[in-house]
């Protein structure tokens, strides 16, 4: 409530696993109307979700269908590579959470060097912070300048 109260943006959501529901439900009812609450499908379990677990937490994160989906993402266009990065400590450089692939090395390369637009390898993308970068979702129109960390147009005002 202090970063509301100062007018600070912040992104707050939850893994929505069953056990966590009722957590959920009373965050929701706690935070302001206009602060956007993301919920995240749980995948590790195929068809975890039943049709009423899919309407409650639509309720909640009016999003969640997009997230509860899987991307069929080989060969597509992403700009995870080109945008995004992953770095990882030593400066390894990759294009994103799931392609292993080592484009590059942050020291020796530079991100600017190492950006290109690449069409994607892996057969399925099914985790926001990599779907998202998949122009053909357009979830820009969704998310804006938000879109990194999860709050759509119009969430957090006043
Ligand atoms: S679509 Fe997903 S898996 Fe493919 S490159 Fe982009 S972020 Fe990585």
């Amino acid at each position: 409530m202090t970063l509301y109260e100062n007018n600070v943006p912040f992104s707050v959501g939850s893994v929505g696993i069953r056990s966590a529901f009722p957590a959920i439900a009373s965050l929701r009812a706690a935070l302001p109307e206009s602060v956007y609450l993301w919920v995240n499908a749980y995948k590790d379990k195929p068809d975890y979700y039943t049709a009423e677990d899919l309407s409650i937490l639509s309720k909640i994160d009016p999003h969640f269908a997009v997230n509860a989906m899987d991307y069929e993402s080989l060969g597509q266009t992403c700009n995870a590579g080109n945008e995004v990065f992953y770095v990882q400590g030593a400066g390894l450089v990759k294009r994103c959470y799931k392609d292993r692939g080592v484009i590059g090395n942050l020291y020796l390369d530079g991100l600017e060097g190492l950006s290109a637009v690449r069409a994607c390898r892996m057969k399925v993308c099914d985790c926001y912070i990599g779907y998202i970068h998949m122009p053909e979702l357009k979830l820009q129109d969704i998310y804006g300048s938000g879109l990194l960390e999860r709050i759509p147009y119009g969430a957090m005002s006043h």
